[in-house]
């Protein structure tokens, strides 16, 4: 088994799911007392935000590409990044390292082309949702239509994720809001919706279309690449 370096912490609600999945996973297909050979680099999310909402990508890049170099010094076979947002920067952190880095939109891309699904929506941060690193891959590399909620919307996502999701706050009144909006795109012709947000799994298991689970995605491509 080859060793999975993970920067995580963005948020530590998703992070440990990461360590939940992967092990769970391993376990399951080694059997016996087996599980991942994994190093985490876990931040203080606070800061990471700060930079975030100041779009201070430049700092951000800076402090994952350090990351990515001491897990590959430390003895990590490949780097995954356990946030949708942060893989804004994806390509920098790539080009920091000598070692694979297992893109979370390029599982999710290649999970929806297996299943033959030719349009989907896309709930995540206000970067996910509106920046091109995530849909423009998408629709590049893989075809991919992607439906993306109104602003108004995008402003209710969002302040679900950063004020309730990111420190473990499950509301009934933010489930009924993202379902709302998930059957809204479903009327602007998505057939599945990409939960992509690492802690949007952690509110919506299903809806009224297929729901794509890229914390799970992310995990079952890692942990086929560790077990390679
Ligand atoms: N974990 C989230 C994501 O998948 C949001 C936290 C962040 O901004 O990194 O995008």
């Amino acid at each position: 088994m080859k060793t999975i370096g993970i920067i995580g912490g963005m948020s530590f609600e998703s992070t440990v799911e990461y360590y939940r999945i992967i092990n769970e996973l391993i376990n399951k297909h080694l059997s016996g007392l087996h599980s991942a050979k994994m190093l985490i680099e876990s931040y203080d999310f606070a800061e990471i935000e700060k930079y975030q909402s100041a779009g201070n990508w430049e700092k951000l890049t800076e402090i994952l590409t350090a990351s990515a170099k001491k897990l590959e010094k430390s003895g990590a076979d490949y780097i995954a990044i356990a946030t949708n947002t942060m893989h804004l920067i994806a390509d920098e952190v790539q080009d920091s390292i000598s070692i694979p880095l297992i893109h979370i939109a390029s599982a999710a891309g290649n999970y929806i082309k297996e299943k033959n699904i030719d349009t989907v929506a896309l709930l995540g941060t206000k970067y996910t949702m509106t920046k091109p690193f995530y849909k423009d891959k998408l629709k590049n590399e893989f075809g991919i239509n992607v439906v993306i909620p109104d602003e108004s919307e995008r402003e209710i996502i969002n302040k679900i994720i950063f004020n309730e999701l990111c420190i473990g706050i499950i509301k009934e009144s933010s489930y009924n809001e993202l379902q709302k909006i998930i059957n809204n795109c479903a009327k602007k012709g998505a057939k599945a919706v990409v939960l992509g947000c690492t802690e949007l799994p952690n509110i919506i298991k299903e809806a009224e279309i297929e729901v794509i689970d890229t914390t799970k995605v992310h995990c079952e491509e890692i942990v086929k690449r560790i077990l390679r």
